[in-house]
């Protein structure tokens, strides 16, 4: 139980940290240009730029042997929110990437909703995430890879756009989906032997 305190602490802690930065950040109108050159020389859409920053988040999670998935909330142009699965290492089924970006954006932005903000997230949300994006009325979501066991954002349950609910999120899926999918794969496959 101690342990659990502790580790819980730890991870508020982590959070409140990472919005401090990121306002502080803002303050310093560190914000990236629309478009920018990828490592390939090519000029990449704004999806792929913050898409790729996810990946980063996911592979941080790998390297923690936790379910790579990386997640970041960017309003104006700037990164307000972001979090990687730490499940195992909170022993809590809820912090998936998103609910931990979803809790350092509102820090940073001092409010219970994000109008106006878009997530990126490297697997398609699950229906605690997706539930959790629509309370924060989060304007977009975007994602990469597709999720057919758990997908709430159009695979498997479509909770994120239902509009039968009192908010909905504009989605966008397939965003770097190859390289998002192979991090997964690599992940499981490397578990299984
Ligand atoms: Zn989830």
């Amino acid at each position: 139980m101690f342990r659990g305190f502790v580790l819980r602490a730890t991870y508020t802690y982590k959070v409140l940290i990472s919005s401090l930065v990121l306002k502080q950040q803002i303050l310093n109108h560190q914000s990236l240009p629309a478009m920018q050159y990828g490592l390939n020389g090519h000029k990449e859409s704004q999806h792929h730029k913050y898409m790729r920053q996810a990946l980063i988040l996911a592979k941080t999670a790998y390297d923690d042997n936790e379910v790579p998935v990386g997640a970041l909330i960017v309003k104006d142009n700037q990164i307000v929110g972001k979090g990687y699965n730490q499940t195992e290492m909170l022993n809590d089924p809820t912090a998936h990437a998103e609910m931990i970006a979803i809790s350092s954006a509102c820090s940073t932005l001092d409010s219970k909703y994000l109008t106006d903000c878009t997530l990126y997230v490297t697997l398609e949300p699950c229906p605690m995430c997706a539930g959790a994006l629509v309370w924060s009325k989060i304007k977009r979501i975007v994602f990469g890879a597709m999720d057919p066991n758990a997908g709430s954002c159009g695979t498997l349950f479509n909770i994120a756009a239902n509009k039968k609910l009192n908010s909905s999120a504009e989605v966008i899926h397939g965003i770097m989906e190859t390289e998002c999918s192979e991090l997964l794969k690599k992940f499981f496959k490397e578990r299984r032997l």
